[in-house]
């Protein structure tokens, strides 16, 4: 029996502005072949807790910085101003790692909920 083109799978189908392949043209196992499209992806979304930087306990060591697995500190001039929520995930591996100042951490971990009522009050 010979399958027509239609029969074939789901076609690509565009989805937020982009052509996205269908079940066929994915890679096996889901991998990611390209190197470098991290960025191409907002991972910020499934987070439930998020970073929130302290400045004044800030020693910029930038361990946060090597440490973040999604490049999500954000550096001006080498130093440490935040973090691109639209890509963290909210790992917490940069508040582990951060040393702070004598001991007091410059990165706190915050539950998402309570970070979004803190930005609408
Ligand atoms: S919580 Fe994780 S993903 Fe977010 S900035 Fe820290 S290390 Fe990076
Ligand atoms: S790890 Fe902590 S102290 Fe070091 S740069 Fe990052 S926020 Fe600052």
């Amino acid at each position: 029996m010979s399958a027509s083109k239609e029969s074939a799978g789901p076609q690509p189908k565009e989805y937020q502005g982009k052509i996205q392949p269908g079940w066929r043209e994915i890679p096996r196992g889901g991998m990611i072949l390209q190197a470098g499209n991290a960025r191409e992806f907002e991972t910020g979304d499934w987070r439930v807790t998020r970073p929130v930087w302290i400045p004044e306990n800030c020693i910029q060591c930038l361990f946060c910085w090597i440490y973040c697995p999604d490049a999500a500190v954000l550096l001006e001039d080498g130093k440490v101003i935040g973090f691109d929520y639209a890509h963290c995930k909210g790992c917490g591996i940069c508040a582990h790692e951060c040393p702070g100042k004598r001991g007091a951490k410059a990165i706190k971990m915050v539950a998402e909920s309570e970070a979004e009522e803190a930005s609408q009050a």
